[in-house]
């Protein structure tokens, strides 16, 4: 109920109370009043009529009193006036005529007992007040009751009953309480004025603090209240003004500038409501710039990519989405992670994305592509046809500089899309927080690769190693196992430069790191160590896992024909092998041994693999 209702009933009932209450003592003070005036009346008046009587019998016109009955009869608000003999009266002088007898049952028991008796009676539409009175026998006074009547003392001579009209004593009654209740009303309706002057400003400040409120609640801090008094509640509306200037000032603003970089749709709930809203950007933001910082600490693309991922699960609670990298200057897109699908070469896309990214539309116009309002937007998604039901797609574009570096695909149900109504925008928060971290990682990466592997082979050169070995070696160190080197010369490399000139020398090259590429693990390196020298590097291989893949590795060259101008080239292939850290306590002590053991092959007649031993060392020294 409201504060103005509140004091409307305050009023009515108040002033309905007083009206009742003052109604009710006023009638019952004047009924009060009225009936010991009335009985008041009745005892003069029966005594008047016993004088009256008694005067009768004195002077000797008794035979008259009907007569005096009936100018009694006469008098206003006196309706009915009987006197009727007693038992003793009756013996003396007779029964006298009708009217003299007892009617009333009232009268037959004031004859009986002596004592007066009265009554309300309602006949026909007045209402009567009924007194009958004993006349008692006494001997006091001069005329007395003995002298005429031969009765003893005491005895009941006979009863009178006097009738009176209450009808103009009710209307007198209501005269007197009208202008009261009349003046209780004019009391009400001036309590009501008072009343209103006085709770006015409260109400009128309640009213306009609870429409600052509720729009503050929506992110509305414009409202102010006005200050209606100087009192406690002039100050409320003082400090409530200065609390939302306040409000305005900082979150208002906030929340605005947050509108206005345009960058977040609203929730539907959100929809008036801009602190909910903002809070809810606000805790986005966060959560995008603790990602990027934990990105930022990543080793590399992989636990980039693999937190992306948990984000994507765990954070937004998304069950089916891909991501590709854009590869190869945009010719293509490589799966990175597919979700939700149960293959797992499976896409949420035509596989064709992959080998031309032009055919992904997210790629091609490098921006967002939703079929949340356009189911038909792109026609290489094959959602629908996974047997999951009707899906919808968005995908997102990573842009790293200005270019398309990677795709975000969110696939949803029709009954997830409701839920997840801003997930694009903040996915993009999300893509845009790690972009630059992935751009720099990608570009370190390709800086690495430069630097670090052989433009003609592909494979790992010298700097690679120089850079690398370090933890390699410790870690066979640490974990106890062995490291296999192998070092690899083309035999009599130098004729065919000198026969075949050196394209056909380039090729033999790039075939031997082909072979090589193909014999090897992919926990094992090959490297090119110069010129037509190659050194493999085989971790947890002992001397004898190295044999084996040296062979293997000898005789695939040794299969292998090389088509050239002048004709069909074959070339053979000597290996030095040595194993560390059993034959030396340093990584570059046994690349030379491994150099030695090769040296070893090629003194021996060449197109050999050799294991390095201890006496070759001695050999060697000694040229
Ligand atoms: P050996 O059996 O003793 O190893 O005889 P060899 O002729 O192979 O002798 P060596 O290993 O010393 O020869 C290396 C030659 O490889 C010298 C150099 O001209 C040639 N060479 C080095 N790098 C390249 C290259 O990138 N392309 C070509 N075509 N030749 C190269
Ligand atoms: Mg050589
Ligand atoms: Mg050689």
């Amino acid at each position: 109920m409201t504060l103005r209702k509140k004091r409307f009933w305050f009023t009515m009932i108040t002033s309905v109370v007083m009206i009742v209450l003052f109604s009710i003592i006023t009638i019952q003070s004047f009924n009060y009043f009225s009936q010991n005036t009335i009985r008041e009346q009745a005892r003069m008046t029966a005594e008047m009529l016993r004088v009256s009587l008694t005067e009768q019998m004195r002077t000797g016109v008794i035979s008259e009193r009907e007569t005096l009955f009936k100018r009694l009869r006469t008098i206003p608000g006196l309706v009915d006036v009987r006197v009727m003999r007693g038992e003793p009266v009756i013996h003396q002088y007779g029964v006298g005529t009708e009217g003299e007898q007892t009617k009333l049952d009232m009268e037959k028991r004031v004859m009986a007992t002596g004592q007066w008796e009265e009554a309300f009676v309602q006949e026909k539409d007045h209402t009567i007040y009924r007194i009958t009175i004993p006349y008692i026998a006494t001997s006091t006074g001069t005329p007395n009751c003995l002298q005429c009547h031969n009765v003893p003392e005491g005895s009941i001579n006979g009863v009178v009953t006097l009738g009176f009209s209450l009808d103009s004593m009710q209307r007198t009654e209501l005269f007197a309480i009208a202008p009261l209740i009349l003046l209780l009303l004019v009391f009400g309706v001036c309590l009501g004025y008072f009343l209103k002057k006085l709770f006015q400003p409260m109400v009128t400040t309640a009213e306009q603090l609870k429409t600052v409120v509720e729009n503050a609640e929506t992110g509305d801090f414009s409202g102010r209240i006005t200050a209606t008094s100087t009192d406690e509640i002039g100050e409320i509306s003082t400090h409530t003004n200065m609390l939302m200037e306040a409000l305005e000032q900082s979150i208002g603003k906030i929340s605005s500038r947050i509108q206005s970089l345009g960058e977040h749709g609203r929730r539907e709930g959100d929809k008036n409501n801009l602190l909910a809203h903002t809070v809810r950007i606000v805790d986005e933001m966060v959560g995008a710039t603790r990602f990027k910082l934990a990105v930022e600490n990543d080793l590399d693309l992989d636990e980039i990519y693999g937190r992306l991922r948990l984000v994507l699960q765990q954070h937004f609670g998304l069950k089916n989405f891909s991501y590709y990298q854009v590869d190869n200057n945009g010719k293509h897109l490589k799966p990175v992670f597919v979700e939700g699908l149960l293959q797992e070469s499976e896409l949420w896309c035509d596989p064709e994305i992959l080998i031309n990214p032009e055919v992904c539309r997210c790629k091609r116009v490098a921006a967002c592509v939703s079929s949340v309002d356009n189911p038909l937007i792109c026609n290489r998604f094959c959602g629908n046809a996974k047997g999951l039901g009707e899906m919808v797609h968005m995908c997102i574009p990573m842009m790293l500089s200005g270019h398309v570096g990677g795709i975000l695909q969110i696939v949803l149900s029709e009954d997830e899309v409701d839920q997840y109504t801003d997930i694009e925008q903040t996915a993009q928060l999300y893509l845009n927080q790690a972009a630059p971290v992935i751009e720099a990682r990608q570009l370190m990466q390709s800086l690495k690769n430069t630097a670090m592997r052989d433009p003609m082979t592909g494979l790992y050169n010298r700097r690679f190693i120089e850079d690398y070995i370090e933890n390699l070696t410790a870690g066979i160190l640490r974990q106890k196992t062995n490291l296999g080197i192998l070092m690899c010369d083309v035999d009599f490399f130098k004729q065919v430069n000198d026969i075949h000139g050196h394209d056909v020398g380039d090729q033999v090259i790039k075939g031997l790191a082909e072979i090589l590429k193909k014999a090897v693990r992919t926990s094992d390196l090959a490297i090119r160590f110069g010129g037509e020298e190659f050194l493999v590097l085989l971790p947890d291989t002992d001397s004898e896992g190295c044999m084996i893949l040296a062979e293997r590795i000898r005789l695939a060259l040794k299969e292998n024909v090389f088509q050239t101008p002048q004709g069909p080239l074959k070339k053979t292939l000597s290996i030095g092998i040595s194993v560390f850290p059993k034959d030396g306590n340093g990584f570059w002590e046994c690349v030379k041994y491994s150099d030695i053991a090769l040296y070893h092959a090629k003194e021996h007649g060449r197109d050999q693999s050799v294991l390095f031993v201890e006496e070759m060392r001695k050999d060697k020294e000694q040229y």
